[in-house]
C-alpha cells in the first residue's frame, strides 16, 4: 500500500503527519488526557516503551505549553530499548524497562523527587501466538507496574496499554489494589477492531508498610508481597472454592464523537494534498541490515 492511499484509509496516520508526531499513537495519548486531564499540573513525568517517541512528544507539548517561571523544575523522561532521536524537553534513556538498572538511572535524573505521572505504550515483538503473545505482554505491563510503584508519588497517576484477553480481570483487580481508581479506556484514535485498550489508574496508594524495591533476582510474586497482588503458593491452604465475583473495570470510551473513526477510510482527503514523509525515519529498523544485503543482491535464503 503506498503512502497516500495509507494517508486516506487511516486519518490519524495523515494527522500525525501534518501535525509533526512521530507516530499516530500520539492522539490515544491525547484523547486519553482530554477525558481524565491528568496532564493538568505536572511537574515530573516518565513515558515507558517510548520509541519512536509520538507520546514524548505529546508530553513535551503540554508540560511546555507556555514560558512560565517552573519550567525550569519540569523534567520528561523517556525509556526505550530502540534508540531515539532528540525531542526537546525529553531526556531519552536507551534501556530495557524490566532491569531494576533503569530505575536507578530515572530516579538519578529525578534527583530524588516522585513522579507525578507514569505511562507505558509497551508492546513486545509478536509471534502470532496468542497465548505467548498475551503472557508477554502482561509481563511487560508488570515490569512497567513495578517501576511506576518505585517512582510514583501518592497520589499519582498510571497509564497502561493493555490488550484485552481472557484474563484481563486479574489485571484489573491487581491494579485495584495499588490505586483508587482503575479504568479501561478506549481512545477514538484506537482500532475498534484491535483489543488494545489502557488501564488508566488514578491515585496511587500503595498499602501501608509495604515499599517496593526492586532487585534483579525478586520474582514479580516476591516484588508484591504483602501488598495483597500476588497469587497464592502452591504450600498455601487454598481457601474454600466459592465464585468470586468478577472484577470488571470501569470502560470509557474516549475522544469527541467529532473524531475520526480509525476504522473508517476517509475519500474526501483534498485531492492536491500529497503524501506525506514520515516525520522521524526509525532509528535502527530491524529490516534496515537485510535491505541493505538485498540492494548488494546477496539477500539469499538457504532452504
Ligand atoms: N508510545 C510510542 C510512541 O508514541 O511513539 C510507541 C511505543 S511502541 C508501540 C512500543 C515500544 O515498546 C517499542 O518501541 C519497543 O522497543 C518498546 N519495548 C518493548 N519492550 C521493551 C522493554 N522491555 N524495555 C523498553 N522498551 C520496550
Amino acid at each position: 500500500m503506498g503512502k497516500s492511499s495509507k494517508d486516506k484509509r487511516d486519518l490519524y496516520y495523515r494527522k500525525a503527519k501534518e501535525q509533526g508526531f512521530r507516530a499516530r499513537s500520539a492522539f490515544k495519548l491525547l484523547q486519553l488526557d482530554e477525558q481524565f486531564h491528568f496532564l493538568d499540573n505536572v511537574t515530573r513525568v516518565v513515558d515507558l516503551c517510548a520509541a519512536p517517541g509520538s507520546w514524548s512528544q505529546v508530553l513535551s507539548r503540554r508540560l511546555f505549553e507556555g514560558d512560565t517561571e517552573d519550567n525550569a523544575s519540569k523534567r520528561i523522561v523517556a525509556v526505550d530499548l530502540q534508540p531515539m532521536f532528540p525531542i526537546d524537553n525529553v531526556t531519552t534513556i536507551q534501556a530495557d524497562i524490566t532491569h531494576p538498572k533503569t530505575l536507578n538511572k530515572i530516579m538519578d535524573l529525578f534527583e530524588g523527587e516522585k513522579a507525578d505521572f507514569v505511562c507505558s505504550d509497551g508492546a513486545p515483538d509478536v509471534t502470532g501466538l496468542h497465548d505467548l503473545d498475551e503472557y508477554v505482554q502482561q509481563q511487560l505491563i508488570l515490569s512497567a507496574l513495578q517501576l511506576t510503584t518505585c517512582l510514583l508519588r501518592e497520589g499519582g497517576v498510571f497509564v497502561a496499554k493493555i490488550f484485552r484477553g481472557r484474563d484481563i480481570d486479574m489485571l484489573y483487580s491487581q491494579l485495584s489494589y495499588l490505586f483508587e481508581r482503575v479504568v479501561c479506556a478506549k481512545p477514538r484514535s484506537s482500532r475498534g477492531t484491535s483489543l488494545e485498550s489502557f488501564v488508566v489508574c488514578i491515585g496511587y496508594k500503595p498499602p501501608q508498610n509495604w515499599k517496593p524495591c526492586l532487585d534483579v533476582n525478586m520474582s514479580v510474586e516476591d516484588f508484591f508481597q504483602g501488598c495483597e497482588i500476588g497469587r497464592l503458593s502452591l504450600s498455601d491452604k487454598l481457601p474454600d472454592y466459592k465464585e468470586e465475583p468478577r472484577s470488571i473495570a470501569e470502560f470509557i470510551s474516549c475522544g469527541g464523537l467529532d473524531s475520526f473513526d480509525s476504522d473508517a477510510t476517509y475519500h474526501d482527503v483534498p485531492a492536491d494534498s500529497t503524501a506525506l514523509d514520515p516525520v522521524q525515519p526509525p532509528t535502527n529498523p530491524p529490516y534496515k541490515r537485510a535491505l541493505e544485503l538485498k540492494r548488494k543482491g546477496m539477500f539469499t535464503r538457504t532452504i
